[in-house]
């Protein structure tokens, strides 16, 4: 029994380096020597740690195994960002920016798979939708949906970076580099990408490659989340809560406007406190709760209330999946329909809209046999001739919207002008 506890007791104590508490990230950041991914060394963890001797009957009575951790900085050197791809980080990011504060009149759409299982199918959608992003670029602001972390309701899959073999062996290393790599081959379509952050330590390992975050409905409550979106470097969405309520979302978007300091990794992978300034560019996103859609606009007006009553800038973006389509994607064309003759009859404050959407519509069940190319494993979703359909009615709303040639009157500041 102490023979078992202590055993644990190293094999955790494996994984964190000595933490020096003296000195600069940035500092510690380029001395840092690449982390070793194989084996943990018990020796050279428990010296200097007499501490652990006596914890290791007491401390990871449940942890089964610790394998190391890849350093951020070392994937980053190993997979790192092109010129190219950080002009499309950094103007992706410049364009969502102007599209939250009403300096850009497109609309931003989120678009892309429920999650990332298929690498391939994922490159040959992102490569469909970067050839349709310039022919709707006018009216559209797009990123792609490139989502590597799925929280479950209870339990289920857990995403591309969780578990990239799909087999529940939880190959996190090999999750990350096959994430990051994916990231790079996007940007390198000139897609900019959007993500949800769940784990408070992944984004040390891709978001330098993402242009939009997500924090989804089951966290957005969570102290945690909201922290990590007031220090990521670009605009960040907070859904509402899965049960509907919207102003647990406005409560993140305050909380996540502000400065913070709180424990996590710096990227050399060292146990770090991070101080960060606040992220002014959130917004909400309605994604309907509890079985019932939100994107009416009773609850537009509702939830742009609840923003004015916080102070802060009446944006929304509006997803067309989960809730508001009863989880049903067939459903999704009916709500773009609802939230385009909201946009065309001139309501700027829906800045952004979020599409789930594959190359095969629908879904299918991790487990059920061999699995079919381009359909998603998680929530379903449209294919992709129907996603053409709807981001054309969506780029048809924002010109119409653009023009003030529809809903006459709804919108006093809208005005009209002459043709469509
Ligand atoms: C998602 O965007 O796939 C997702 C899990 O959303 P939500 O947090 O709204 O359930
Ligand atoms: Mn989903």
């Amino acid at each position: 029994m102490m023979a078992a506890g202590a055993t644990r007791a190293v094999g955790r104590a494996a994984s964190a380096a000595p933490a020096s508490e003296r000195g600069g990230s940035g500092a510690r950041a380029t001395s840092a020597a690449p982390a070793s991914e194989r084996g943990g060394s018990g020796a050279r963890a428990t010296s200097g740690h007499p501490g652990l001797a006596r914890s290791g009957a007491v401390r990871d009575q449940r942890i089964e195994r610790v394998e190391a951790l890849v350093a951020p900085a070392d994937l980053l050197d190993e997979l790192p960002l092109q010129e190219d791809h950080v002009g499309v980080v950094l103007g992706g990011r410049e364009q969502v920016r102007a599209v939250l504060d009403g300096a850009d009149d497109r609309l931003l759409v989120v678009v892309g798979p429920c999650s990332v299982h298929d690498v391939d199918a994922t490159l040959e959608y992102a490569s469909r939708l970067a050839r349709l992003k310039e022919r709707l670029r006018e009216d559209l602001c797009l990123a792609m949906r490139v989502y590597f972390e799925k929280p479950r309701t209870t339990v289920g899959w857990k995403g591309l970076i969780n578990d990239p073999h799909l087999d529940g062996s939880g190959d996190v290393n090999t999750g990350l580099r096959m994430a990051r790599r994916l990231l790079l081959d996007v940007l390198g379509l000139g897609l900019p990408v959007g993500c949800e952050f769940l784990d408070p330590i992944t984004p040390q390992y891709i978001s330098d490659a993402v242009c939009w975050g997500a924090i989804g409905a089951r966290t957005v409550e969570s102290q945690i989340h909201r922290q990590l979106g007031s220090g990521l470097s670009m605009p960040v969405g907070f859904k509402n809560r899965t049960d509907g309520n919207v102003q647990v979302a406005v409560d993140a978007v305050r909380a996540a406007a502000v400065p913070h300091a709180f424990a996590g990794i710096d990227v050399a992978g060292t146990p770090a406190i991070l101080y960060t300034s606040g992220n002014r560019d959130c917004h909400v996103i309605l994604r309907g709760g509890r079985g019932a859609p939100n994107h009416h606009p009773p609850d537009v007006a509702s939830a742009l209330e609840l923003l004015s009553a916080a102070g802060l800038p009446r944006r929304l973006m509006i997803d067309l999946s989960h809730d508001n389509s009863g989880k049903d994607p067939a459903r999704q064309p009916a709500v773009a329909e609802a939230v385009a003759a909201q946009i065309a009859g001139g309501a700027r404050e829906l800045v952004g809209v979020m599409v789930e959407s594959f190359l095969v519509p629908g879904r299918q069940e991790l487990g059920d046999g061999r699995l079919v190319y381009g359909q998603s494993i998680t929530d379903g979703c449209l294919g992709w001739e129907q996603t053409v359909d709807v981001l054309a009615q969506l780029a048809a709303a924002v010109r119409a919207r653009r023009a003030g040639t529809a809903g006459a009157g709804a919108r006093p500041s809208s005005g009209r002008a002459d043709g469509g």
